[in-house]
């Protein structure tokens, strides 16, 4: 009884896997997910909108995203996009060690003023440079995270651990392709077979 069970559980969750693309997709007309749809005994099979039935037979909808992943310049944009993103983050942390060492200055010259090391007007002239300083520092901090963003493992590698996953992703061997696409894909906005975005999980 218990494996009977077991095994309509295990061929449930197959059949649900075998829409790789459902859980992550959106349609972006009007913002419902879409979810897997099989009639006739599973001979038709679709991708369909659960807001406004709008629906994609299930083999044009996969081939149209999976050749957009597999296409070479799309996986270029994306490294054109992490190596911008990983200058901006190595800008980020020398403007940030400037802006910790004219900070560390200002108390220095604190303490020397404090024991009568340098002289008022002194200390206020230093005080004066390094803000000025900080200012501008901080003016281009926030120009730059304006664009940046922020993730912690940033890494050109990804892009060849995303394409080599990919093509050799077995698709009969659903629940564990699923698995895989779910980790990488983020979203899908998917207006029609012709307009969609992917977005990535790095
Ligand atoms: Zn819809």
């Amino acid at each position: 009884m218990r494996d009977i069970q077991k095994e309509n559980k295990a061929r449930w969750s197959e059949k649900r896997a075998e829409f790789l693309l459902t859980g992550f997709t959106f349609h972006t007309s009007c913002g419902g997910k879409f979810r897997g749809s099989n009639t006739n005994g599973g001979r038709y099979k679709y991708y369909v909108c659960r807001e406004c039935g709008e629906h994609f037979k299930k083999d044009i909808f996969e081939k149209s995203i999976f050749d957009e992943l597999l296409r070479d310049d799309f996986l270029e944009d994306l490294n054109k996009n992490l190596e911008d993103n990983s200058n901006k983050n190595n800008q980020l942390k020398r403007l940030k060690k400037q802006l910790r060492n004219l900070e560390a200055e200002n108390d220095k010259a604190l303490k020397f003023l404090m024991n009568e090391t340098i002289t008022e007007s002194e200390f206020t002239k230093i005080k004066q440079k390094n803000l000025t300083e900080i200012n501008n520092i901080k003016e281009s901090i926030i120009n730059i995270e304006r664009e940046y963003i922020p993730t912690d493992q940033l890494s050109l590698d990804v892009i060849e651990i995303f394409r080599i996953t990919l093509k050799e992703l077995d698709q009969d061997e659903f629940v564990e392709a699923k698995a895989i696409l779910k980790k990488m894909i983020k979203r899908i906005d998917f207006k029609d077979l012709k307009n969609f975005n992917i977005y990535l999980n790095i």
